[in-house]
């Protein structure tokens, strides 16, 4: 159960004492993940050590463009975030709904998947993503009908945070009020000090269970000088975000400005990929498959990550609602958004910069929001 951190003291552990809660939440059974370095990005992956963590690299990230970097420093956590999140343990990109199986009667019985099986302990989730899973946690189990799959693997979940202590060249957290700290939904929650002093982590107790794992490595209570470099850390990354995004009366310019020119501008430069939307930490839309055997006997439905840019995700009888470029990106960017909020009661956006850095033409979220807020609905007409 995550609970506040705030009557909790901080402590301070080692590079070994983070491999030591490794250890510890292997033996308790948990699939440990966390971020390592796999074809030219940082990815998460399973873990075993922090010797698979990528020490000592960080990444350049721009419209478009991502590429690791060596640091200067061994820093395990010193880069933001890559086109992985942790959707992809929680809701995965395919996933069995039900089977049905043909009795000897005739009749079919349909019987759910069986429970997810695995518990996962996520290390390294950055505040973003704490953001993003409590709005897919509203998307998936918030309403009469909960994704018991989710809310399973969701319930189980160790949540291993690390403040960030670089900013992403697209990241804009701070605008979307959603890092760079995390303040809660954590178990632990570690900031990264690579100075003088040694190599060390700052760790805030966000549960009993994280606690209870604390107990189990060498630590010691964090000083105050320690908890003031681990503020500047934090203080110093919110400084240095690669983008901003003006929230101020958000909704209300977008669901106005449905028939703005610049719709028609990111229509011509938006090639329909949807990249944005799988590396999208809050994206959730899918479709179904019904599979049946060449007997007839079994017969088997499969969720799979669908993107509100293909045609089929708006075909209805006859044909789709979103034919166009320009409605497809207009539809992402003005749910994300602002019919976020009407839906869920939050943005659907937490500026982790990803749909930015891995667009392949580097259309920016930001940039275009920025446009159509320069030239509102009335004058954008007039011009
Ligand atoms: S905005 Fe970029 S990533 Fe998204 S669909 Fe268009 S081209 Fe692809
Ligand atoms: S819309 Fe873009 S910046 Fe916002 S959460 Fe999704 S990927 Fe991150």
């Amino acid at each position: 159960m995550v609970q506040s951190a705030a009557d909790r003291p901080p402590v301070l552990i080692s590079p070994d004492g983070l491999q030591g809660l490794i250890d510890a939440l292997a033996s308790l059974g948990y699939r440990t993940l966390g971020p390592s370095i796999r074809d030219g990005a940082i990815v998460y992956d399973d873990i075993d050590a922090i010797a698979d963590l990528p020490a000592g690299w960080t990444e350049r990230q721009d419209a478009g463009s991502y590429a690791l970097e060596r640091r200067d420093d061994g820093a395990l956590f010193g880069y933001a975030v890559g086109p992985h999140s942790w959707k992809q343990f929680l809701h995965p990109p395919i996933e069995k709904l039900w089977t049905a199986r043909r009795g000897e009667d005739g009749s079919f019985a349909v019987a759910p998947p069986e429970a997810p099986r695995e518990k996962f302990a996520f290390i390294g989730v950055r505040a973003c993503e704490i953001r993003a899973i409590e709005i897919q946690d509203k998307v998936f189990c918030g309403g009469e009908h909960r994704d018991t799959a989710y809310a399973t693997r969701r319930a189980d979940a160790f949540i291993l945070a690390v403040n960030c202590g670089e900013a992403g060249g697209t990241c804009f957290c701070v605008s979307m009020e959603a890092g760079p700290k995390a303040s809660s939904g954590f178990d632990l929650a570690l900031t990264e000090l690579v100075d003088e002093a040694g190599h060390r982590f700052l760790v805030e107790i966000g549960s009993d269970e994280g606690a209870a794992l604390i107990g189990s490595v060498a630590h010691e209570p964090a000083n105050r000088s320690a908890i003031e470099a681990a503020e500047a850390v934090v203080e110093s990354t919110a400084g240095q975000m690669g983008r901003r995004l003006d929230t101020n009366g958000i909704k209300q310019l977008l669901q106005d400005n449905l028939e703005h020119p610049r719709w028609d501008d990111v229509a011509a430069r938006c090639l329909t990929c949807g990249n944005c939307t799988m590396v999208c930490p809050t994206c959730f839309c899918t479709t179904v498959e019904d599979h049946t055997d060449l007997m007839c006997e079994t017969a088997e439905r499969v969720r799979k990550w669908d993107s509100c840019f293909t045609m089929d995700f708006s075909y209805i009888h006859g044909g789709s609602v979103r034919p166009s470029a320009k409605s497809r990106y207009r539809q992402w960017m003005t749910h994300k958004l602002a019919n976020w909020i009407d839906q869920f009661g939050s943005s659907g956006c937490v500026g982790c910069g990803r749909c930015i850095s891995w667009c392949p033409v580097g259309i920016d979220i930001t940039e275009e929001v920025a446009a159509i807020r320069a030239t509102p609905a009335e004058t954008a007409r007039e011009g």
